[in-house]
Order: C-alpha cells, then sequence, then structure tokens
C-alpha cells in the first residue's frame, strides 16, 4: 500500500484542486456539526483502541451507552489483560458484541506481553493484535498518535464513491488498495483527526446509505453524482445513481 506522501505526488495538479475542496469541505462542516463522544475526547492509544474495537460493525450511539462504565471498569490494559472473559462479555451484552470479548482481552494480553503494555504506533505491530485490521489500525494511529493516515470504511466509501466518483476495483472495496490510497491522497494538509471523524460523521447523518440529506450536504456542489441527479431530487424519491 502507498504511503500518504506517494499518493498525493501522484495526483494531478486537477485532482489535487478538488481533492483540497472535498477535504475543507469536510473539516469546515465538522467543526459546526461534528458528533461528540467520549473516546473522542481521549488521546489514550488503550481506551482508543478499545472504542474502535467496540465501534466494528455497530453504531457509535450504541457504544456511548456502554463505553464510560467499561474504561472504569477497566482503566488499563492490564486490568482488561487480568479479566474474567464472562464479566467482559456481560459488559459487551447490550451491544451484541459479546463475542468480541474474547478479541479484547487477547489483545490486552498481546499488548501486555510484547509491548509491556503500551499499545504500538506502528501500524504492522498494531494489525498483529488479536481483532486489529487495517482500519482499526489506522484509527489508533490517527485518533492516538496524530499520524497523517486516512481511513475507509463503508461510510467512506459510499461518500466517495458518490462525491468523486471513486470506484474501487474489488467487490469489497475496503480491501482495495488502490481505494485507500485514493483516500489517503484526499487528506487535507491540517486537520487530519477532524477530516477522519467528519467524513465517520457525514456518513453517518447526512450522506447515509438509504436516505441522504443531498441539500444539506457540504459536497453539494462538488458532488458528481448529486449534480448529475440534482433535478430528480427536488421533491422526489432518491434516484437510483445515489443509492447504487
Ligand atoms: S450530495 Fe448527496 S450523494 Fe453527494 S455526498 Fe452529499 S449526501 Fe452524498
Amino acid at each position: 500500500m502507498p504511503t500518504t506522501k506517494q499518493s498525493n505526488r501522484r495526483a494531478t495538479p486537477a485532482a489535487r484542486v478538488v481533492g483540497r475542496a472535498f477535504s475543507s469541505a469536510i473539516v469546515a462542516w465538522f467543526a459546526d456539526c461534528g458528533r461528540e463522544f467520549p473516546w473522542r475526547r481521549s488521546r489514550n492509544p488503550y481506551e482508543i483502541l478499545m472504542a474502535e474495537m467496540m465501534l466494528r460493525k455497530t453504531t457509535a450511539t450504541l457504544v456511548a451507552s456502554v463505553y464510560s462504565d467499561f474504561i472504569r471498569q477497566y482503566s488499563s490494559v492490564f486490568q482488561l489483560a487480568d479479566a474474567p472473559l464472562e464479566d467482559v462479555r456481560a459488559l459487551l451484552k447490550p451491544l451484541g458484541i459479546a463475542g468480541r470479548a474474547r478479541l479484547m482481552v487477547d489483545a490486552a494480553e498481546a499488548i501486555v506481553l510484547r509491548y509491556d503494555g503500551e499499545v504500538p504506533a506502528d501500524a504492522d505491530e498494531l494489525r498483529s493484535l488479536p481483532g486489529v485490521g487495517t482500519y482499526t489500525a489506522r484509527a489508533v494511529q490517527c485518533f492516538a498518535f496524530g499520524k497523517e493516515v486516512a481511513l475507509v470504511d463503508t461510510n467512506v466509501i459510499r461518500i466517495l464513491r458518490r462525491a468523486l466518483g471513486i470506484h474501487g476495483r474489488r467487490a469489497r472495496a475496503h480491501t482495495d488498495p488502490d481505494v485507500w490510497a485514493a483516500a489517503d491522497s484526499l487528506l487535507p494538509l491540517r486537520g487530519v483527526r477532524e477530516y477522519n471523524l467528519g467524513l465517520l460523521d457525514l456518513g453517518a447523518m447526512t450522506c447515509t446509505a438509504n436516505s441522504p440529506a443531498c441539500q444539506e450536504c457540504p459536497l453539494s456542489t462538488m458532488c458528481v453524482t448529486y449534480s448529475c441527479s440534482d433535478g430528480l431530487l427536488r421533491g422526489r424519491s432518491v434516484p437510483a445513481q445515489i443509492l447504487s
């Protein structure tokens, strides 16, 4: 996978202009409309890693209902590594992800055993932890260590496809290195953290899968899908090209 700098160097001048407009719009929108969650106030790598592991395949609102209790009960990676699995499972049960408790405890044990209790900042070391894939590793790098890396999940892929016409070559776009490279090339010069959070929030609140609120979207003036379907959107159901 190319680095962010390599991706930026490959972008054409026109693509760089579009990328700058895109990222500026997201950062500005996030300053006004971004959501608040307890893990977003933290820079503690352990707390952020646990939040990101909980956030996979569930909603941030649901995670918020148990996150503070979880961090109070297991306030350090050492406490989680020693925790009885059943207790952790019980705490996560309201999220419907009780099965993830095993991975979280295993990851904590690995951090204690291999890294003396310090969550690693290196992407390969993060990915070597149980239950940690590319997305989670990058989220920890960005939100805990301030690294300038893009995040690509289902919501982000949808926005990139609709707004900029970026399509992966693989059916599972989040596994496509070209999509990750395109996402890296769009990173702003400043405010990468706010940009990543803004994209996640825009996908959850505005450019949703089934009912995008295009007329309230900060990308509407540059969105290739919206500009091709503007007339259809006014007062009518969402056209098929937006939902594709
Ligand atoms: S204008 Fe509509 S389709 Fe385009 S990015 Fe915004 S919400 Fe999504």
